[in-house]
């Protein structure tokens, strides 16, 4: 059998048996499974805030309250249907996330994770305290859902709904992952300086990713309000925010089947210690809260993959979602591109750049300028302040003093995000790749800043025209830069030499005015050095232009077509390779220096 039907077969028994349990299942064990449907949505956002958007939250059983409050409030309140209560849930449930989003998700190291842990207690306690939710009463004779005329009193009957959800988010939050948005989502981890680069903005990114995961929640606590007819305060506590994320790490933070997976186990056990503690002792309640404890500190000593990890190690992975198949975008059209300034035209002028890091001046007054067709090198000896040249003309550090502009435009103050919008693309001398994800979405990655599909086209599935377009340039580039039929491998595979020339690629992407190159040949064999030389030079026929930070002499005075030296953080001379080779100052900069 093939990945792709392995795949689909084991999704497909997954399904039939979910279909057909509650024709087998008593009451008790179909409400389990409703319980473990509910658990698993909370999960899922979990899945995808902590496991692949690396943020920690310790207070997701708070959005889950919000929405099962708000529900519960309008129905019993005011009489308004659950339908409509759905939609004022989620409304509140998602202005809730965005508002603590925007105050805390800046916040960082183990600062966000805490303030989760006190958004989380005090959105908890509010339930408790206000007349109008029945304070630590809570609300009780919540309407059961409706359809038609059908009454989803039974949890028989409501148990299609929730796992028609369930099956709905899946397949969404899948979909999502596999598209634009996806990759920029699973790149959050690592810093923001790369998706600044590829023109991403990080933080909006994040902030999406976690109001979707307080939707999920959302989803979750509408479902619970609905099914159990009745809301109190503790079920939305920390307590079951730490359950919900046991259930994320349990399962697996690496997929999102983790999610279930992870839901099951954790409500199966609890059942089980519910059964067999009371036998044992009379403090039950403790002990479970025990026990959960010891299960978390052996899941983080032995596996850290979670259940569905260690699944997938033993069986080779022979049932994960397989690749996208390189022929479904194959002859995709190709997408639109920027037109180039005509050679010659004035592309970059750096006017008294300083940087200072505290007393150290690492660029002193440089001035130079780039014209449209050209490729510039920037040499100079070790720590000459090259790199962080670099990282002041792409606004990646913000400079202390000076002047640059881009394409006419003064971009002194531009966002890097900004600037690479406009068509400045760059590597990096440490390079920044993202090892988990393929060379292929690696290389995508670098289109971002040039397409639109945002999160609701891609979750929906309505993005397919762009992402194969996306997808057939980044095809395009791994074979520019020799890495074609390779697109499936781990980027963090590669050794550091071709890591750097998939940089390359991923800066092709984006289809640049300009590309800053730093060190693109350190760590290269000798052939790969040439084969990178002769992809530099037809770039420029193209059009394009290059500025480079190089150590390989040779390499350097063959390819550039003039050369910027630096000492010491100052520009030492400008000029073409001959004549800055035969220059005494260059000699002995380099003969004094550590180069
Ligand atoms: P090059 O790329 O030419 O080797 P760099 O730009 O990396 O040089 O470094 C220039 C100088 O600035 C060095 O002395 C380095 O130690 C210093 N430097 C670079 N980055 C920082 C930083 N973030 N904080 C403090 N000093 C730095
Ligand atoms: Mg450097």
């Amino acid at each position: 059998m093939t990945p792709q039907g392995r795949h689909r077969a084991l999704v497909a028994v997954v399904v039939a048996a979910l279909a057909l349990a509650p024709l087998v299942l008593g009451k008790f064990g179909v409400s389990l499974l409703n319980d473990i449907g509910i658990g698993a949505l909370v999960a899922l956002g979990l899945v995808l805030l902590t496991g692949i958007g690396g943020a920690t939250s310790f207070g997701q059983a708070a959005f889950v309250g919000i929405a099962a409050y708000a529900s519960a409030w309008l129905t019993t309140a005011h009489g308004a249907s659950p339908w409509l209560g759905l939609v004022f849930a989620l409304a509140l449930t998602g202005l809730a996330a965005l508002a603590i989003g925007l105050l805390t998700l800046r916040l960082g190291g183990h600062f966000l994770p805490l303030s989760t842990i006190a958004w989380g207690l005090s959105i908890a306690l509010l339930f408790g305290n206000v007349d109008a939710f029945g304070r630590h009463t809570g609300l009780s004779n919540v309407p059961p859902l409706r359809i038609g005329g059908w009454s989803l009193v039974e949890p028989h009957a409501i148990y299609y709904l929730i796992w028609t959800i369930v099956g709905l988010a899946f397949v969404f939050n899948r979909n999502l992952l596999q598209s634009r948005p996806g990759r920029a989502i699973r790149s959050l981890r690592g810093g923001a300086v790369l998706l600044a680069s590829v023109g991403a903005d990080a933080f909006r990114v994040r902030l999406t990713l976690f109001v979707l995961a307080a939707l999920l929640a959302g989803l979750a606590g509408w479902l619970y309000a609905h099914m159990n007819r009745f809301v109190s305060p503790s079920p939305f506590d920390v307590r079951a925010s730490i359950e919900y994320l046991l259930m994320a790490v349990g399962g697996g933070l690496g997929q999102l089947s983790g999610a279930l997976a992870g839901a099951a186990v954790v409500l199966l056990l609890k059942n089980v210690l519910q059964d067999t503690l009371p036998l044992l002792t009379q403090r039950a309640g403790q002990l479970q809260a025990v026990a959960f404890a010891v299960l978390f500190i052996l899941l983080l000593q032995y596996a850290r993959g979670g259940l569905m990890g260690f699944v997938r190690r033993w069986t080779r992975g022979r049932f994960a979602a397989p690749e996208v198949e390189t022929a479904s975008f194959a002859g995709a059209e190709p997408l639109p591109r920027r037109s180039l300034p005509a050679a010659g035209a004035p592309i970059l002028a750096v006017q008294g750049a300083v940087k200072r890091f505290g007393g150290l001046v690492a660029v002193d007054d440089v001035s130079f300028e780039i014209r449209a067709g050209e490729i510039v090198g920037l040499i100079g000896p070790n720590g000459a302040g090259k790199s962080t040249l670099f990282n002041l003309l792409t606004r990646t550090l913000p400079m202390s003093a000076g002047r640059i502009e881009f394409l006419g435009h003064d971009v002194s103050a531009l966002s890097q995000r900004r600037l690479a919008r406009l068509g400045m693309a760059r590597t990096f001398q440490h390079v920044k790749l993202r090892p988990q994800m393929s060379l292929l979405d690696n290389v995508a990655l670098g289109a971002h800043g040039r397409t639109r599909s945002g999160l609701l086209a891609a979750g929906l599935g309505l993005d397919g025209a762009e992402e194969r377009r996306i997808l057939a340039e980044a095809m395009r580039h791994l074979g520019r830069v020799g890495l074609a039929g390779r697109e499936h491998e781990l980027a963090g595979s590669l050794p550091l030499g071709t890591q750097r020339t998939l940089e390359i690629a991923r800066a092709l992407a984006a289809d640049p005015v300009l590309l800053v190159l730093d060190e693109p040949a350190a760590g290269l064999r000798r052939q790969e050095k040439q084969a990178l030389g002769e992809l530099l030079r037809t770039l420029r026929g193209e059009g394009v232009t290059i500025l480079i930070v190089e150590h390989d002499m040779d390499f350097v005075m063959k390819l550039v077509d003039r050369l910027v030296v630096m000492n010491f953080g100052a520009k030492l001379v400008e000029g073409a390779p001959a004549a800055v080779r035969a220059d005494p100052r260059v000699q002995s900069a380099y003969l004094g220096g550590t180069a």
